[in-house]
């Protein structure tokens, strides 16, 4: 049976929230993130900032050096978990199945739908009139028969996009991406693949899977099914947990501590974000890491006051990944962290100051 899935992701998050609040901001550099005196990071940076090079999880201090001009803006977490919240409240007027990926971010399977409306493209234009009506910002949405594809397309006419692609178009569309576009090939895939002569989806064709297997390892897998569109994942949609996590397998093994540490942030910020969505927050932070050798050791710190700040559990994680791992001396395969000890409490305090 063919799925209609739907990618919303709203465009530029905390600085359009920030602008949005503060008209003296709207058209100008903004960026949401920590204090470039206090080693802080870019949370996030409007559309204005972006021109500068400037991204996120990039250091607020190096942001401040590449734009003379911009705001610097300290997260408010409360407010976007209340925006947050209500765009939840929005898409759970047609489905309840809404993984979130971030307060941000979710995936709706609208297949079938508590509004028995026929296509998920007019949910997707619904929704976006309605966050532009009721809460005055711009979501860009994805539509198409699996999660691969709709995130592709959420990003393809950003912001304020909408791409459909429905199951029909799915292999033309697929063919022609340039396969960075597929989840799971980073830069060092994308080296190999483009040394083979592979920058398009459809240069894979001419292999077969074990063929790719063979080049790839595990990865090779989830390129062949994913370069010609397949992907059957589920939309999961959010329980109920005792701790929250997040961890990626590098497609090839890092020493390079800046490589490591980025991905460490991006990591941290799935995590606080899955805690905020859930007003959730811990005492323990967990660091995860798994050598070349496929050897795995978990490092914690348990902190006095419950935590769900992205800064505060990524600095935690980068004290432990420099005291207490080999990282930049063996190479590390997968990297990941959890927040557990949750507060009996569930409205817990956020620490504001990063
Ligand atoms: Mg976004």
């Amino acid at each position: 049976m063919t799925r209609k899935i739907i990618h919303i992701d709203m465009d530029a998050f905390y600085a359009s929230i920030e602008q949005r609040d503060n008209p003296a901001l709207r058209g100008r550099p903004v960026v949401v993130g920590g204090s470039p005196e206090k080693r802080g990071v870019v949370s996030a940076a409007s559309y204005e900032a972006r021109k500068f090079g400037i991204h996120s999880a990039m250091p607020t201090k190096r942001a401040v050096a590449l734009c003379r001009n911009l705001t610097v803006i300290r997260p408010d977490f409360i407010k976007y978990k209340d925006v947050s919240g209500k765009l939840y409240s929005f898409y759970s007027e047609y489905t309840d199945l809404i993984e979130p990926l971030a307060l941000d971010e979710a995936y709706l399977d609208v297949t079938k739908n508590k509004k028995n409306i026929s296509t998920a493209t007019e949910i997707a234009v619904r929704l976006k009139e309605k966050i532009r009506n009721e809460l005055s910002l711009t979501a860009s949405a994805g539509v198409a028969p699996n999660k691969l594809i709709a995130k592709i397309a959420s990003d393809w006419k950003k912001p304020d996009g909408l791409f459909v692609v429905k199951p029909h178009q799915v292999q033309d569309f697929v063919k022609n991406l340039d396969i960075r576009k597929i989840w799971g090939v980073g830069k060092v895939t994308e080296r190999k693949l483009l040394s083979m002569g592979i920058s398009k989806c459809s240069d894979l064709y001419i292999y077969d899977k074990n063929e790719i297997t063979d080049l790839f390892g595990k990865l090779g897998e989830v390129l062949f099914y994913f370069s010609r569109g397949i992907d059957d994942r589920p939309v999961v949609s959010h329980r109920k947990a005792k701790s929250a996590g997040a961890e990626i397998t590098f497609e090839t093994d890092y020493s390079d501590m800046e490589i490591i540490k980025s991905a460490l942030f991006k990591q941290a910020e799935r995590v606080s974000g899955k805690l905020k969505m859930e007003n959730l927050a811990g005492k323990t932070v967990t660091l995860k890491v798994k050598y070349s050798d496929f050897t795995q050791i978990t490092r914690s710190m348990s902190v006095s006051n419950s935590t769900n700040n992205l800064n505060e559990i990524y600095l935690i994680c980068e004290k432990l990944l420099i005291e207490k791992t080999e990282a930049g001396v063996r190479r590390i395969r997968l990297i990941g962290l959890s927040v557990g000890n949750f507060d009996e409490n569930e409205n817990s305090q956020e620490l504001f100051d990063s």
